[in-house]
């Protein structure tokens, strides 16, 4: 037998936990599994063993991620080219060369890391939390504060949070998978396992890493952090927050196939040139091809926006976790959603009570206790009235759930529908405390969705009784008989039907319903399982709560309706209820048509995909269905959006095309396994995302639309110039500066866009059509076509008229960009936007569109290309004189037409 040191280091004698005594146990580690540590054991024990944490992988130094910048075939190209001039002994040219590339890449590499460094500041803003006892108390806390020693509630739905030894448990199944590579849950208990037992049979214990699939559990930590099963098999574990989505990984394939092209294309016009000039010439059309091709600007622009995106959907309460969930947001066609809580408020209030045969109503606000139940008219007398007491009894004691008042508001901390059962309560003059002190409880089976109730064993002074709550489907068929007013009870054989009947109507007016229901037990039980429960209740009677619809809800699913996209609710609740609700909302666009989710199983494939096309709602829905529902969608080309908080919501989550875990109300499984979370679990914020996330795509199309003109323009330029042995009309040199000016000035300013008005006002993008459809590569070469006749018109004619090289390519590459300038204002939002605020839609204060400081520090930096003297000497480029300049800017004005036929051709966004 291995002996414990008094003091665990953890580095050396790590013992083997699940061999040994459970008290033995605990004792080593100084733990109690009544109260759990103190606080001052905690902060001893967190400065000597450290967070709860896996160490991370130390992150690359600067200097190495900006040379990993050049680590791309497109600079290799242009630090060759370079390097070729330098051979040539064009210093001067070379180095522009390098200096222009290296400016680039430290653009790209500065929007890159702010980037890169606000996806991960959100990505660690979601934290685990693990349910500890401290002091006596329950307390919810952050994973990464937990110490060896701690004692570790756990409940379905949980991720464990430490390597843990159980010494409770019930039905508590594990899915350990990240550790054993064993997909199935396991189930644990709290016998002592063998000592050489392999991880993964190590029945009583809990490692860090697993989930909490099934049941509940307690145990004591061990080890903590690199000290976990999982520290020490996963090392060091490497920040990740890539920025690669689908889109990029479209986009880098793109760019290495157009690069091959422009080789090609290169190597034709070198030698074209040669053949017709010299070396020099030929070598500087070739470079200056591949710079005037390539779209070097454009990755980085991807990716900036694509984190814009992310930051102002968490502004809107929707934190993403997985990046590609940024783009596949914007094209959702359906939108799955959770009513309970996420459609409306979970604000639950007790309205009606049924109790014998008897109806009730009962008055008041939200969970503050000020209320009281009449019946026909008048306040009741609870004594008189046994039925209804033992149906607030009933409600009281089968509840996990506290309130607590805050000066003069009332919350609920624990489930919603629980907490308005302890106000209707306490309006029926009952204490909780009292009450709980009185008919103490024994045991219980908390609430799962699976079963659709909860039940409690209690000592009371008649002797034990178990009280059950749940959904009338669940209760009725388990209960013989029912209570009559007077505390009697009947056969329930002729009253099935009337129960039936009541429920109906409280269920069409929408409020939520739950069932109560009580079995004596002999004086010898002290535990509760499934089958106790089984048959031979006594039906107690029905409370009924409004839950009311949240505004911002109902806003929002008329805006995602009005956006051609289908609202759908999956509910676990009652089929009238929901279908209310429903009504209520604006689901369905006032035609709502339900189904259940016992007639969904029912249905085969073909059935099932016309069902979940048709239908708005879904109750009854059992978590496992949402996955069917999901497929049946998607199986119609449906974009599916689908919310969930259970643990059995996972496997849907992950099929849907975006999973939405509840922040608040979410477990650790289901955030584990969605795309985005819900920091206010409101469905309005769905809506709010899927409409950034057009935005970002929009504005995605606007980059591409803006930077794929010039670079075909330039290239066009350069081979029909080389191909017609006529001067370059802009030297690679210039066109760098050129495309640096519109990174800079331009191109990333898009990013910041503001969202067009009519974002909502149009149906989702076809998922199936690529960035570059038919009519966006006709805007492309149309907008080209302009630009290659800009610039070689502009040139040659003013070659021909001054006969001065410098001065024509100075103008050229000035016409060329007020032509840019005149196309940016046909997509960008500036126009509207400006026009806007003299209309007073917009404020006044509202932050000016970045592209409007980008266009004045275009016109600067060309002010500085014609007229600074190093820049002349440095670029080629010569001083102008008014008129010319003149000329430059009426030259550019025919794109106001051009564009305008564009966007007639290629609508995009806002215009
Ligand atoms: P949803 O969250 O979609 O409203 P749930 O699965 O939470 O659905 O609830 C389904 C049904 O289970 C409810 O209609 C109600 O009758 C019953 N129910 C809900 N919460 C509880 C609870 N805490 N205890 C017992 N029964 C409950
Ligand atoms: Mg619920």
């Amino acid at each position: 037998m291995m002996t414990l040191s008094h003091s665990i280091t953890p580095e050396q004698n790590t013992p083997a936990w699940h061999q040994l005594e459970i008290d033995r146990l605990i004792d080593s580690l100084n733990g109690d599994r009544e109260n759990g540590l103190t606080e001052d054991q905690v902060q001893k024990r967190i400065e000597k063993f450290g967070k709860n944490e896996l160490e991370t992988k130390k992150p690359k130094p600067i200097w190495l991620k900006f040379l990993l910048q050049f680590n791309q075939p497109l600079l290799y190209v242009l630090l060759g080219a370079g390097a070729t001039k330098a051979m040539l002994g064009e210093w001067v040219n070379a180095s522009v060369i390098w200096g222009v590339t290296t400016t680039n890449a430290l653009i790209s590499f500065i929007q890159e890391s702010k980037a890169e460094g606000a996806i991960s500041a959100l990505a660690n803003a979601v934290t685990t939390e693990a349910m500890v006892l401290r002091d006596g108390q329950k307390k919810l806390i952050p994973s990464g504060e937990l110490v060896p020693g701690d004692i570790v509630i756990l409940t379905s739905g949980d991720k464990v949070p430490a390597d843990l030894r159980l010494f409770k448990t019930r039905d508590l199944q594990v899915n350990e998978s990240a550790l054993t590579g064993e997909s199935v849950a396991v189930t644990k208990n709290t016998e002592i396992c063998p000592v050489d037992a392999s991880v993964g049979d190590r029945h009583n214990m809990a490692h860090a890493g697993g989930f909490v699939t099934f049941g509940q559990g307690m145990g004591i930590v061990v080890a903590t952090g690199n000290q976990t099963e999982m520290g020490k098999i996963s090392g060091l574990i490497e920040e990740n927050h890539g920025l690669s989505t689908p889109l990029t990984r479209k986009f880098d394939k793109f760019t290495r196939k157009w690069l091959l092209i422009v080789l090609g294309l290169a190597a034709l016009t070198f030698a074209v040139g040669l053949r017709s000039g010299n070396l020099n010439s030929a070598l500087e059309s070739a470079v200056a091809l591949i710079v005037g091709a390539i779209p070097e600007g454009l990755p980085a622009v991807v990716t900036i926006t694509l984190a814009i995106g992310v930051k102002r959907m968490a502004r809107r309460n929707a934190i993403i976790r997985k990046l590609p969930a940024v783009e596949t947001l914007g094209s959702a066609t359906v939108i799955c959603s959770d009513k309970t809580g996420t459609l409306t408020e979970n604000q639950m209030t007790v309205q009606e009570i049924h109790a014998g045969y008897q109806e009730y109503r009962v008055t008041g606000n939200g969970y503050d206790p000020t209320g009281e139940i009449f019946f026909e008219q008048k306040p009741i007398q609870i004594n008189e009235e046994i039925a209804l007491q033992e149906c607030l009894i009933a409600g009281l004691l089968c509840n996990d759930s506290r309130l607590e008042n805050e000066g003069a508001r009332w919350m609920v901390i624990g489930d919603p529908t629980e907490g308005a059962l302890l106000t209707s309560a306490m309006k029926g003059s009952f204490t909780p405390l009292r009450l709980n002190q009185k008919m103490p409880r024994l045991d219980s089976i908390p609430f799962e969705s699976d079963y659709q109730y909860m039940a409690t064993l209690h000592d009371t002074p008649q002797g034990k009784v178990i009280y059950v709550k749940g959904s009338v489907e669940a209760i009725l068929p388990r209960c013989s008989s029912y209570l009559t007013v007077q505390g009697g009870s009947c056969e329930i054989v002729d009253d099935e039907k009337s129960i039936l009947t009541r429920v109906k109507k409280m269920a069409d007016q929408g409020l939520r319903v739950l069932a109560f229901a009580k079995l004596p037990v002999k004086n010898e039980q002290n535990t509760i399982e499934h089958p106790d429960i089984k048959k031979g209740l006594i039906f107690i009677g029905l409370q009924g709560m409004i839950d009311p619809p949240r505004e911002s809800a109902i806003k929002a699913v008329h805006a995602c309706q009005n956006a051609g996209i289908q609202v759908k609710m999956i509910t676990g609740d009652h089929i009238d209820t929901a279908r209310a609700i429903a009504q209520r909302m604006g689901i369905g666009n006032g035609q709502v048509i339900a189904y259940t989710g016992a007639s969904l199983a029912a249905m085969d494939a073909v059935d099932l995909a016309n069902a979940v096309a048709s239908g708005s709602v879904f109750a009854r829905v059992a978590p496992e269905q949402k996955l069917r529902i999901v497929e049946a969608l998607q199986s119609r080309g449906e974009v599916v959006a689908m919310t969930g908080d259970g643990v059995n919501d996972a496997p849907a989550l992950k099929q849907a095309d975006i999973g939405i875990a509840m922040g608040i109300t979410g477990t650790e499984v289901a955030k584990e396994a969605s795309d985005m979370l819900l920091t206010d679990d409101n469905f309005a914020s769905i809506e709010s995302a899927v409409s950034e996330g057009r935005s970002v795509y929009n504005n995605l199309l606007k980059a591409i639309s803006f930077i794929l003109p010039v670079n075909g323009g330039e290239s066009m330029t350069i081979l029909i110039s080389t191909l017609l042995v006529r001067d370059l009309p802009i030297l690679s040199l210039q066109i760098l500066w050129i495309n640096m000016l519109n990174t800079i000035t331009m191109t990333t300013p898009l990013a910041f866009e503001p969202k067009a008005t009519n974002t909502m006002d149009r149906p989702p993008r076809n998922p199936k059509e690529g960035l570059l459809s038919r009519n966006r590569m006709k805007r492309i070469l149309m907008i080209s076509l302009f630009n290659w006749l800009l610039i070689f018109g502009v040139f040659e004619y003013i070659r021909m008229t001054t006969g001065d090289l410098a001065i024509a390519r100075t103008m050229t590459i000035n016409a060329l960009i007020s032509g840019r300038i005149f196309y940016m204002l046909s997509i960008s939002q500036l126009i509207p936007n400006l026009l806007g605020r003299l209309r007073g839609e917009i404020p006044m204060g509202e932050r000016i569109p970045a592209i409007a400081f980008g266009i004045i520090g275009a016109i600067l930096l060309q002010i500085i290309f014609a007229h600074v003297p190093v820049i002349n000497q440095l670029f080629y480029t010569a001083p102008l004189t008014g008129q010319e300049w003149l000329f430059c800017l009426l030259a550019g004005s025919p794109m106001i037409v051009w564009a305008a036929i564009a966007n007639r051709v290629d609508p995009l966004e806002g215009n």
